[in-house]
């Protein structure tokens, strides 16, 4: 057993800031106590924190790690996509697992767990993508629960692949609250986008702002209008991912408003990128094609303010990268056939703390909240994960506010040929990561090994 002390550092949770010391024993947190007045006892661990914040390790509840999409495959596997997400200190993903049309959700599952299983490097769970929802695959929802994977992913875009129409999705819905699951929505309606998108093309337009152009916000806010009605039709919680538009926010709102157990999350491209990244001259535009698209660069601000009002409750990456070389570059000729997605597992907290927390959109409470705690609490990790306190999980940040570096795709360990933030400097980073009371990155250097991380069973929902 491994006894680790961490002294002199700030404590930052949710909701407090203060000085304290914390002790590690196999794995938990064991003891918060005044500077200086920790049991006496010899540590085989001492980590310095002196000027430096504690913070829970980041969760990030939505990464396509190895998963199949427009006929290759997401850059970043297993291995790869948890070391780099460690690296920029988050310690836990939730990633999709995806039922193949026609299978038993079991099947898919398992597939996920065979990619994952011996090599994360922090730890992990799935949630589950229904492609088909009929009398085969609603009684196998349980079963999925029951194995801790506590979500179901439904799609309104993508018709003819991950698209399910509404009577599936009001079936999905209605069972996952008998059940105690949350159902998470692309909520973007499809069948209008593939038409505008068939259109643009007989017309010539190829290039990838067409990916936007076709990709209108309304069809965004009538897609969470339509899950938000569903839902309360069914009786069961729903989850907004990757919320980018601002007309989505307000249907959230006024659902929330209602009472109505209503959850969004965003993502830092929207927060940080916009449209005219998706413009850019030449084909460079590819590396922002991601779903729904940039928006609008005005729109951020509402994002923001969604945040700080709680109306947004998470900021996860929709981790999805694709090279330029081989992957993105399938789209040369038709924007509709560049793989939809960007790298972002890494680049999470730097981006928050620097243009969030620096530069005084949210406190630092309030970025533990939307990149670890709300997250943790919303997907079934909380109190396990998410926190600091006596006997949660020692996944934990020692990090420096005053860090600088630059973002790039040669300072950035994902695997993928470009870094959408490329040249941009951002302040604030960890020095050390801990996963499990286990030290994985420290100061910059990866000293854990392939396989630390586990699968995390998560509990039922339980918000309201
Ligand atoms: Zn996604």
């Amino acid at each position: 057993m491994t006894r680790t002390l961490i002294q002199g550092g700030t404590i930052v949770t949710a909701v407090d800031t203060y000085a304290a010391d914390l002790a590690i024993e196999d794995g938990r947190i064991t003891a918060i106590f005044a500077p200086g007045s920790g049991p006496p006892g010899a540590y085989d661990v001492t980590l310095d924190a002196a000027g430096k914040f504690v913070l829970p390790g980041g969760i990030d509840g939505h990464t396509h790690l190895d998963m199949p999409f427009g006929g290759t495959t997401s850059s970043d596997d297993f291995e790869t996509g948890t070391l780099a997400a460690a690296y920029g200190g988050t310690t836990s993903i939730v990633d999709f697992a995806i039922q193949t049309k026609g299978d038993p959700l079991q099947k898919g599952l398992d597939v996920w767990h065979h990619k994952a299983e011996g090599k994360a490097a922090i730890d992990y769970a799935f949630h589950m993508i229904m492609t088909d929802v009929n009398d085969h695959t609603v009684p196998e929802m349980q079963r999925v629960v029951d194995q801790g994977v506590t979500s179901f992913k439904m799609f309104m875009a993508y018709p003819g692949v991950l698209f399910v129409d509404d009577g599936q999705i009001f079936r999905g819905m209605q069972r996952a609250g008998e059940i105690g699951a949350l159902i998470c929505m692309h909520a973007e309606n499809g069948i209008p986008i593939d038409i505008l998108v068939q259109q643009a093309l007989a017309k010539g337009h190829t290039a990838p702002i067409y990916h936007g152009l076709t990709r209108p916000q309304i069809a965004e806010a009538e897609g969470t209008f339509r899950a938000i009605c569903l839902a309360e039709m069914a009786g069961a919680p729903v989850y907004m991912v990757h919320l980018s538009a601002e007309r989505a926010l307000k249907q959230v709102v006024e659902a929330r408003d209602r009472g109505l157990p209503v959850f969004a999350e965003t993502c830092p491209q929207y927060l940080f990128l916009s449209q005219d990244d998706l413009g850019r001259p030449g084909f460079e535009g590819a590396k922002y094609v991601c779903t729904p698209p940039l928006r609008p660069k005005e729109m951020q601000e509402d994002l923001w303010r969604g945040l700080r009002t709680h109306d947004l409750q998470v900021v996860s990456t929709d981790h999805c990268p694709f090279c330029m070389k081989g992957q993105k570059d399938l789209g040369r000729d038709s924007f509709a056939k560049i793989p939809n997605g960007m790298p972002g597992i890494e680049t999470r907290l730097y981006l928050l703390w620097d243009g969030g927390v620096r530069a005084g959109r949210i406190s630092m409470n309030r970025f533990v909240e939307i990149t670890s705690t709300a997250p943790a609490k919303i997907f079934g990790l909380y109190p396990r994960k998410g926190t600091i306190a006596v006997g949660a999980d020692a996944d934990l940040l020692v990090w420096d506010g005053e860090k600088r570096h630059v973002l790039s795709e040669k300072t950035l360990h994902m695997r993928v040929d470009y870094s959408p933030y490329e040249g941009r400097e951002v302040v604030g980073g960890p020095t050390h990561v801990l996963s499990r009371g286990k030290v994985v990155v420290e100061n910059g250097a990866y000293v854990g090994k392939k396989g630390d991380g586990r699968f995390v069973k998560r509990s039922t929902f339980a918000l309201t």
